[in-house]
């Protein structure tokens, strides 16, 4: 049973939203399995073409007041404001889908492209990781534009085709914008998902909003040790294995600095949990859930190489290691502190570049866009232990979304979802089975949206 509706307020609000008609399109947005690829080439594109015609189709009043730009199958939608002089709005989001897990096809209970809808959820691959916010932004342009007319600022809508691999839609289009020199006044794209219990901050039995105003870097270092293999009886000098397995300890076992950064203090301070001087970063590099937060993490990941027999010495051998790097450290420091870490190794070490990449700019959370957000979430999300809004907590995102490809546009990228689920139901879902969002939580995500375009853009 759902429990997260406990957290909201004013679901009375705009009462002619028809929530059979919206649960019943985002049901038939899940139906289209725009499903990423490995590669490009195996991308099913004829899916995204379906999908944009059933977004033409279903928001006839944007498709007609917006300009339309395609960038390979990413769209971006232009609804002009009647006040140039402001700047833009842009709501972002992605139109792929990480594929079923192969094999787990039957553990949905219902078909992950089936588009299903009951009186409780919309089901599919997608409910949350991030249709139901894609069409929430689509729904809420549409509900504007039909009672409000066109807005005073521009609004820009941008849906990328392959955030969970490569991100190049997100990066042509942030790169467009900034190369027409438009700069927007606020981006807010997929965030949290969750009602966030603020107990690992040290504000136990308290609840808050995450929103995202930077992300960690990324680096994959690949580690090689080469050797001609051979019989195991006279291992001398030790195995290729042996080496790297001496690296990867070292790197795993290296110190990686720790510093408790200003976004982190900004987030203590707004769970109340203080955010003074004298914080010692060494007392979260302690705690599981807050470590992430104050270091560059390193995880050895694979292994490639070694022997299929127990007396044979393996030949060459490669080892993966992922670094997530904390804002101020950049892949060629990763890189350089690797190789200094085993200098006196016979271990090559070099930087995966198609993969790896700096840590985000840190957003302001400011302007017109961070207080219509605030302004919203405490209109719909309130403690029920105390009845006050919640706060709106912001915070570094560990993993990696399209937002860092609009920084050259945008100043105030805002990752925020207003769709929310319960945590296991996030845990289990995303990218993983049954996926589903409550018909309650995604009326009420778009009660939020429209509220915030009509307080920032209207
Ligand atoms: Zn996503």
């Amino acid at each position: 049973m759902a429990d997260v509706w406990r957290f909201f307020s004013h679901e009375d609000d705009l009462p002619d939203l028809d929530a059979d008609a919206l649960c019943g399109r985002l049901g038939a947005e899940l139906s289209i399995p725009t499903v990423d690829g490995p590669t490009h080439d195996q991308t099913d594109w004829a899916a995204f073409d379906r999908l944009e015609a059933f977004f033409r189709a279903s928001f006839p009043l944007l498709f007609d007041a917006a300009r339309v730009e395609k960038f390979d199958h990413s769209l971006m939608l232009t609804v002009p404001g009647r006040n140039q002089e402001l700047r833009p709005a842009l709501l972002l989001g992605h139109m792929d889908v990480v594929p079923v897990v192969p094999g787990t096809e039957a553990d949905w209970t219902y078909g992950a492209f089936d588009g299903h809808v009951d009186d409780e959820y919309v089901w599919g691959r997608g409910a949350l990781d991030m249709s139901d916010q894609v069409m929430g932004n689509l729904e809420a342009v549409e509900y504007v534009l039909g009672h409000d007319g066109l807005p005073e600022r521009t609004i820009i809508v941008c849906m990328g085709q392959d955030e969970e691999t490569l991100q190049t839609g997100a990066r042509t289009m942030g790169a467009e914008l900034a190369r027409r020199g438009i700069r927007c006044e606020f981006s807010l794209d997929e965030g949290s998902y969750v009602v966030s219990d603020l107990a690992p901050y040290g504000a136990s039995g308290r609840h808050g909003l995450m929103v995202f105003l930077a992300e960690k870097g990324y680096a994959d270092v690949r580690l090689t040790v080469r050797s001609a293999g051979g019989h195991s009886s006279n291992p001398f000098g030790g195995t290729s294995l042996a080496t790297l397995g001496r690296a990867i300890a070292r790197l795993a076992e290296a110190d990686w600095g720790c510093e408790v950064t200003p976004l982190l203090r900004q987030t203590l301070e707004a769970v109340g949990a203080g955010g003074g001087a004298d914080l010692d970063p060494r007392e979260f590099l302690a705690d599981r859930d807050l470590f992430p937060y104050v270091t560059t993490t390193c995880a050895p990941t694979m292994i490639c190489g070694g022997s299929a027999q127990a007396n044979v010495m393996p030949q060459d051998m490669t080892a993966t290691v992922n670094f997530r790097l904390l804002t101020g450290t950049t892949a060629a420091d990763v890189l350089a502190r690797v190789r200094e870490l085993v200098a006196d190794l016979p271990v090559e070490a070099e930087l995966v570049a198609e993969v790896s990449n700096d840590p985000s700019a840190v957003s302001v959370l400011e302007g017109a866009g961070a207080e219509g957000l605030r302004a919203a979430c405490e209109r719909y999300f309130v403690d029920p232990a105390t009845g006050e809004p919640l706060p709106l907590v912001p915070a570094l995102l560990l993993g990696a979304s399209d937002s860092r490809m609009y920084e050259c546009c945008c100043g105030t990228c805002l990752r925020f979802s207003p769709f929310v689920a319960d945590a296991d139901e996030v845990s289990r879902g995303i990218h993983g089975t049954d996926e589903r969002i409550t018909r309650r939580a995604y009326l009420q995500g778009i009660r939020l949206l429209v509220h915030l375009l009509r307080t920032t853009c209207c």
